[in-house]
């Protein structure tokens, strides 16, 4: 059993997502019925690379199996505080070869929040390669194969980045880290019990 009830991504766009859950066209992460309005989850701030902001994010009620979820914007991840681009970038430098130390440093965040991303990415960099590359090839159905990068957090960087690559082609311009945090159902960094919901 997941640790956590699924939440359901949504574009940082809080009139959108407005305007797309009183219209019905969101659908349950569990048994894709309609959802609808249901209150909000509390309010959060969220440290982004332009400084912090308060999230509210929207509940919504499924009208087929009743159950609410949290509709989290694709700029956070579950139970994060930071931006998903921000912790992103933090993956990226220790992949180029950067230390938690240094990140911190150029990201004025506490060091053991680095930390405590990187190694929550290694210790599950194998579910996120899988689960992105099931991703990349429900979106192109005819990229070719991905090749070994140089380690498991490589390979998941690469899997990440291919995945982002096919959703832009397929829907248009946005985001990586927000496309992957969407693809994770912003799972992207809980624990490796928790497992990635099924690509569709
Ligand atoms: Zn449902």
């Amino acid at each position: 059993m997941p640790e956590v009830a699924p939440v359901l991504m949504v574009c940082a766009e809080e009139a959108r997502v407005e305007a797309e859950l009183s219209g019905g066209a969101l659908v349950c992460p569990s048994c894709r019925g309609t959802l609808r309005p249901w209150g909000h989850a509390r309010a959060r701030v969220l440290r982004c690379a332009a400084g912090s902001r308060v999230l509210r994010p929207r509940r919504a009620r499924c009208r087929s199996c009743a159950g609410t979820h949290v509709l989290l914007p694709e700029l956070a991840l579950l139970r994060r505080r930071d931006e998903v681009v921000v912790i992103g970038a933090a993956i990226e430098a220790k992949a180029a070869g950067a230390g938690h130390r240094t990140i911190a440093g150029r990201l004025g965040l506490p060091k053991d929040t680095i930390r405590g991303w990187l190694r929550r990415f290694a210790a599950r960099a194998e579910q996120a390669r899988v689960h992105f590359t099931r991703w990349a090839f429900a979106l192109d159905p005819e990229l070719g194969p991905i090749l070994p990068a140089g380690g498991m957090v490589m390979d998941a960087l690469e899997a990440i980045a291919i995945a982002a690559r096919a959703w832009v082609l397929r829907f248009g311009a946005g985001e990586a880290w927000r496309i992957a945090a969407t693809l994770a159902a912003g799972l992207l960094l809980c624990n490796t019990s928790c497992p990635f919901p099924p690509v569709r």
